[in-house]
């Protein structure tokens, strides 16, 4: 490889648009090919946790996130009646991050601002209105089918890799199986401008509630307070946007607000999924089209953005210690895709919509002794702030402190 190899990426959302960044920066050039005609702009990722921004810090992307989003330094559980139960703080980790805390920036602004940086660099080509509809690949290069404004297109390129999502055509086109399941309720996301402190009480910008019907988050990003609740998945979609359903919803959890307060509303599909290879000869995929989570934790986006670290670092060094460089992708990031992202949301998960009493009281006191024990608060902030993971990926490097016990 050369710096005249071509590199075709599939999919402008935040973690093709962060490869294609972090590439087009080595003086790789890059084509990055977007079935829509603009940027999507939908909340859906807001959690940009400690580990992922230590690991972009020299990319600039940190830097970014920090000038768009709120630093949020500690997060809470609660229960609708019981009010906070435990809250832990960034702080307690603040020898192991330059970052003690979460960013809470909407995935758009980071979209927005990466592809603006790689609309001005000279060896990037950014295609829109251009959907991979299938591939094929020898030793050498990889051939693409696109479709763009109603016709066929056909385009060679050395290595691909595919960002393009959940319903992945890159993934499919390769036969991978995406092995997992999809949860048995939906959840619906609304947004508001209405300051969810004023109806509860010493309310954290990051909050997790536990209940065994109406276990949620409710999140503060800087345009608006955000929460999501969970949806039978038999209900049908326009029902569940419906104002007279999310008064309905709304209305026993928090009385003053309203339908007429929420400015952005929306209903998701849940998945733990995860593909099979992450690569296959020159086609690589990476993000939610190599592996799915639910969002309960924030680790979706991360551990994609953390992907694509991964093969920015595998595709400089692979032009110093030849191929087999490229097979670590897949040891690195697919272990961490199951025992970082599956294991912790999944736990976040269980815990949240617990709904035996005496379960869930044990479950109240675990949380209270986890916030007193510092040791142990110090541990789990390392698993939720992704650091671990990217230590044991070796990301990033673990530091070695004598007396300091880190799991
Ligand atoms: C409600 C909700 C909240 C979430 N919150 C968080 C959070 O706080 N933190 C977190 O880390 N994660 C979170 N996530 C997960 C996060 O949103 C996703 O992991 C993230 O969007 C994945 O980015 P991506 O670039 O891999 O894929 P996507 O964002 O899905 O982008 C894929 C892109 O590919 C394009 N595309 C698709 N098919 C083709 C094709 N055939 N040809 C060309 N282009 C194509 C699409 O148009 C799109 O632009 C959340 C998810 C949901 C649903």
């Amino acid at each position: 490889m050369n710096k005249n190899t071509t590199i075709s990426i599939i999919g402008a959302g935040p973690v093709g648009l962060t490869l294609a960044y972090l590439l087009a920066k080595q003086g790789l050039r890059v084509q990055l090919f977007e079935k829509q005609q603009s940027l999507q702009k939908d909340y859906r990722a807001s959690t940009f946790h400690a580990g992922t921004l230590d690991l972009f810090e020299e990319s600039g992307i940190t830097q970014a996130l920090l000038d768009r989003g709120i630093a949020c330094p500690d997060f809470q559980y609660r229960g609708w009646k019981e009010g906070k139960i435990a809250q832990f703080d960034h702080a307690l980790i603040a020898d192991f991050t330059r970052h003690p805390f979460r960013l809470q920036c909407e995935q758009f602004k980071l979209s927005e601002f990466l592809f603006s940086k790689l609309s001005e660099m000279p060896n990037v080509d950014l295609f829109m209105n251009h959907e991979l509809s299938g591939l094929s690949q020898n030793g050498d290069q990889v051939t693409l089918e696109l479709r763009h404004l109603g016709s066929q297109k056909i385009h060679q390129s050395d290595w691909v890799i595919g960002t393009d999502g959940g319903r992945s055509a890159t993934r499919k086109s390769l036969g991978l199986e995406f092995k997992g399941f999809t949860y048995d309720e939906k959840i619906l996301v609304l947004g508001t401008p209405y300051d969810m402190r004023e109806s509860f009480e010493d309310l954290s910008y990051i909050n997790y509630f536990s209940d065994p019907v109406n276990y949620a988050h409710m999140l503060k990003i800087p345009d608006l307070w955000r929460m999501s609740l969970p949806l039978p998945n038999d209900l049908d979609d326009e029902m569940a946007l419906s104002p007279d359903y999310i008064n309905g919803r709304l209305s026993p959890l928090m009385p003053a607000l309203d339908h007429d307060q929420i400015h952005v509303k929306g209903v998701y599909h849940v998945h733990q999924r995860v593909v099979d290879r992450y690569r296959v000869g020159r086609v690589f995929l990476a993000g939610d089209a190599a592996h799915l989570n639910n969002p309960k934790g924030g680790m979706g986006l991360n551990g994609g953005l953390h992907d694509a670290m991964s093969l920015s670092k595998i595709f400089s060094d692979h032009l110093v210690r030849g191929e087999e460089r490229f097979d670590d992708y897949e040891k690195e990031r697919r272990a961490e895709a199951i025992n970082a992202i599956h294991h912790q949301t999944q736990s976040n998960y269980n815990a949240l919509k617990e709904s035996d009493d005496s379960a869930r009281e044990k479950l109240f006191d675990k949380w209270r002794a986890l916030e007193r024990n510092e040791e142990e608060a110090r541990a789990f902030l390392l698993n939720t702030s992704m650091i671990n993971s990217l230590w044991r990926c070796g990301l990033l490097d673990k530091p070695h402190r004598e007396g300091t016990q880190v799991h």
